[in-house]
């Protein structure tokens, strides 16, 4: 089904895009990236001379001022995801998506001025540590505290399964500044690489997204200035976590469109050319049933994500519609890449092949950003009038 959202310029923008993973993101860089577990910081810098990353910070911090229009990083996940690039996307999405938002939106003058020109460039990169190892969904459960000392505050505690974690220069992170686990317990405050007592840790060895770094970070009496506060005010940090989730819900339903959308059409080119019983595995009927039943979902996922672009756009996708995205998309991925590693045989099975390799990515696709369980109890809140 034709999708209608783009002008002209966002296609201008998917040929910029293209160009770029021509260049510099090449099937051996992939490799290389999964033999490293991380992203080569040359290619983010590649990456920021074409323009591709930090989209979202405002031109007059040197970037593409296209926060609100998620449409062109929508571009970037469907090329990069569509080039068998899960990592990289995953690497650009944090930056885009998960880091500098806070700062455009909720960060100090003089925050934006420091980290945002360099965000644009590739320079410094980002990361969001929420989760802790006692605790994910319930966020009001952290440990991790910031106590209030002369020009900043004294960070003590953890955090794990953080993307990017390892190779990430500033890290936005969750913290309790307050007692107890009212929302206003909670701030956000930017740790940087180098400042004392603050340790990366171990880079954790996951499923999938090999080429994307994963890890613990551990806090033993770093001091983090009070500049470094987003926002500026102490207790915010709960409120300012729920205005971006909506973000970080819709570009991972984005990532699952795309992922689908690839698996569709490596799966025809591979049923194509593949042979068994003297014809393609094509001409079976049940391989154009199944390749119908994907075809068919992908396009009800794009509708959906499409609408759910421009709602945002408008700044009129809501908390709950956004869960509903995210839960919803990423169980129907999770459906379409199944039949396209069934319709490669043992070759779906084999990580040189991109549907194995996005098979693998698409698993956590329902685990982060909030478990599809919890986006269920979202909406389910909602509907029960319960917010
Ligand atoms: C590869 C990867 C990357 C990640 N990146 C980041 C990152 O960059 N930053 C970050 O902060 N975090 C990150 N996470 C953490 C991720 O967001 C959490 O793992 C997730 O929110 C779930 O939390 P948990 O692991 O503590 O599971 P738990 O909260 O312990 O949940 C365990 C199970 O219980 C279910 N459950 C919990 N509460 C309820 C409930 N109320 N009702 C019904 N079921 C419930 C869950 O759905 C799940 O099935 C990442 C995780 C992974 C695996």
């Amino acid at each position: 089904m034709e999708r209608d959202i783009y002008n002209e310029d966002h296609e201008a923008f998917r040929d910029v895009v293209r160009e770029f993973i021509k260049r510099y993101a090449t099937n051996e860089k992939r490799m290389q990236w999964d033999r490293d577990g991380e992203i080569d910081r040359q290619t983010l810098l590649a990456a920021g001379e074409s323009g591709i990353i930090g989209l979202a910070v405002p031109e007059e911090f040197g970037g593409a001022g296209m926060l609100q229009d998620y449409r062109f990083r929508a571009i970037v996940n469907e090329e990069v995801i569509g080039a068998g690039l899960g990592s990289l996307a995953g690497a650009l999405g944090i930056q885009d998506d998960l880091a500098v938002p806070y700062i455009v939106h909720m960060g100090t003058q003089e925050q934006k001025e420091k980290w945002l020109p360099r965000m644009a460039t590739g320079e410094i990169l980002g990361a969001l540590a929420m989760t802790e190892p006692g605790a994910g969904s319930d966020l009001r459960g952290i440990r991790t505290t910031a106590k209030k000392v002369d020009g900043g505050y004294m960070v003590n505690g953890a955090k794990t399964f953080i993307s990017s974690g390892k190779t990430a220069d500033i890290i936005v992170t969750f913290v309790k500044t307050g007692e107890g686990n009212r929302p206003d317990a909670f701030s956000l405050l930017i740790l940087e690489d180098g400042m004392e007592g603050f340790d990366h840790g171990r880079k954790l060895e996951k499923m999938g997204f090999h080429g994307w770094d994963t890890a613990e970070l551990s806090f033993s009496d770093v001091f983090v200035p009070e500049a470094n506060l987003i926002g500026g005010k102490e207790g915010l940090g709960f409120i300012q976590l729920m205005m971006n989730l909506p973000l970080e819900r819709l570009s991972i339903g984005v990532s699952a469109a795309a992922a689908a959308q690839a698996a569709l059409t490596w799966t025809l080119d591979y049923t194509k050319s593949r042979e068994a019983f003297g014809q393609p595995v094509l001409d079976f009927q049940n391989t154009r049933f199944r390749l119908a039943d994907m075809a068919t979902t992908v396009d009800v996922m794009w509708a959906y994500i499409d609408r759910a672009l421009m709602l945002y756009k408008d700044a009129k996708l809501t908390p709950e519609e956004a869960a509903k995205v995210k839960f919803w998309s990423t169980d129907r991925e999770w459906e379409v890449l199944d039949i396209g590693v069934q319709l490669h045989g043992g070759y779906g099975y084999i990580t040189e092949y991109p549907i194995a390799r996005a098979f693998l990515d698409a698993r956590v696709h329902r685990i982060y950003g909030g478990t599809n369980e919890i986006m269920r109890e979202i909406v389910g809140r909602q509907l029960a009038g319960k917010r």
